[in-house]
């Protein structure tokens, strides 16, 4: 008989697929997803869409999508590129940019995400830890001397900023490219999407997944100057929005600013004050520039149990370098929080007895 056994890639074994292993909670603050809806105009879009037919592709670079976004951001259409979340555009631009087993040195803790592209792409992830001050060591980073540097701003999953400083002196410093990922920056408020517009150095990283609502359309985007955008689309390949999601999300772009600028004044109003009734509790919140906080806590994975038989769902962390345990707890209207600090007190109760 001939062996039928499949084998993997070297290098694979090591790596694993990510996956949502738990089914979501009834109040599901596991994802930093948008407690606020989706935006109306997205809905309104793809309600109204009558389509009779698709058998036609998309344009292969999701033209219509592109003129949306330069105009949002602010930059020439010719400086930004769409992918399947900003997952697919972050999977392609380190592709592009570093050779197989060159250096890709992350923040260490960060999206998760990245370090894994970079091994699954063949190269080499090298994580730096956040200096004792919080900020990022771009010292550090620039001694791993890779041919990308990946900075989350705001991170995940602490949901600090990195400081703009940190942030140029690595640029500044850099033989190669350092990618911003920016899936949180309409809650900081702090971008380097226009800088990435006019500086070869630098990729700004985006999606539509947070702020607008729009996780289950898988819309991210980059932005960097064109010969930069040039490369990363021969990694991406054509075609990576669907027809009705690019619909839906030129909707959202072109209507929805007041929605989502709503949507960023509650997240800050709720951020302010569930970290400082956490801190009440005894707990020691981070400072979030995001829509999530995260709580060092010791245990993590037993409180997001005792949290989930409570019907909340929230991401535990186990021994993030420099933190500890600590849980990920998405913002939500303030009477879902409420539950949240109820329950968590319940516990902490329970654990106390
Ligand atoms: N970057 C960061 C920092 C994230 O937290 C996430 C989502 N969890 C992503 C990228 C991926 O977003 P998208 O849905 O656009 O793929």
């Amino acid at each position: 008989m001939m062996p039928r056994d499949f084998v993997p890639r070297a290098g694979y074994a090591a790596l694993r697929a990510y996956s949502d292993t738990l089914p979501r909670a009834p109040i599901d603050l596991a994802a930093n997803t948008n407690q606020w809806g989706t935006a109306p105009s997205a809905l309104e879009a793809l309600r109204e869409s009558g389509v009779a037919d698709l058998r036609d592709y998309p344009t292969s670079d999701s033209d219509a999508l592109l003129d949306s976004i330069a105009e949002y951001i602010g930059v020439p259409r010719e400086c930004v590129i769409v992918g399947c979340g900003s997952d697919g555009v972050l999977d392609a631009a380190l592709r592009a940019l570093v050779a197989p087993s060159g250096r890709v040195a992350h923040a260490d803790p960060t999206f998760v995400m990245g370090p894994h592209f970079a091994a699954a792409n063949g190269l080499m992830p090298i994580g730096v830890p956040f200096r004792a001050d919080g900020d990022l060591d771009a010292d550090a980073m620039l001694a791993a001397n890779a041919r990308v540097n990946y900075v989350c701003a705001p991170n995940n999953p602490t949901g600090t900023s990195p400081s703009r400083s940190a942030i140029m002196n690595l640029v500044n410093g850099a033989s190669g490219v350092t990618i911003v990922d920016e899936a949180y920056a309409e809650f900081s408020g702090e971008s380097y999407a226009r800088d990435a517009a006019t500086d070869g150095r630098l990729l700004a990283t985006r999606t539509m997944s947070k702020v607008f609502g729009l996780a289950g359309l898988r819309i991210g985007y980059g932005i960097g100057v064109p010969a930069l955008i040039a490369e990363i689309r021969k990694a991406r390949g054509p075609y990576t929005v669907s027809t009705l999601s690019e619909r839906a999300a030129v909707a959202a772009l072109t209507n929805d600013r007041p929605w989502i600028d709503r949507v960023v004044t509650e997240v800050r109003e709720v951020r302010t004050k569930f970290t400082a009734v956490l801190t009440e509790l005894g707990y020691t919140p981070l400072a979030s520039d995001a829509n999530f906080v995260c709580v060092p806590v010791e245990n993590a994975p037993a409180i997001a149990s005792a949290l989930r038989m409570r019907g909340i769902g929230v991401r535990a962390f186990t021994r993030l370098t420099g933190i500890g345990d600590a849980l990920r707890i998405t913002l939500a209207p303030w009477d879902v929080l409420e539950k949240v600090v109820g329950a968590l007190s319940e516990i902490s109760r329970e654990e106390g007895t």
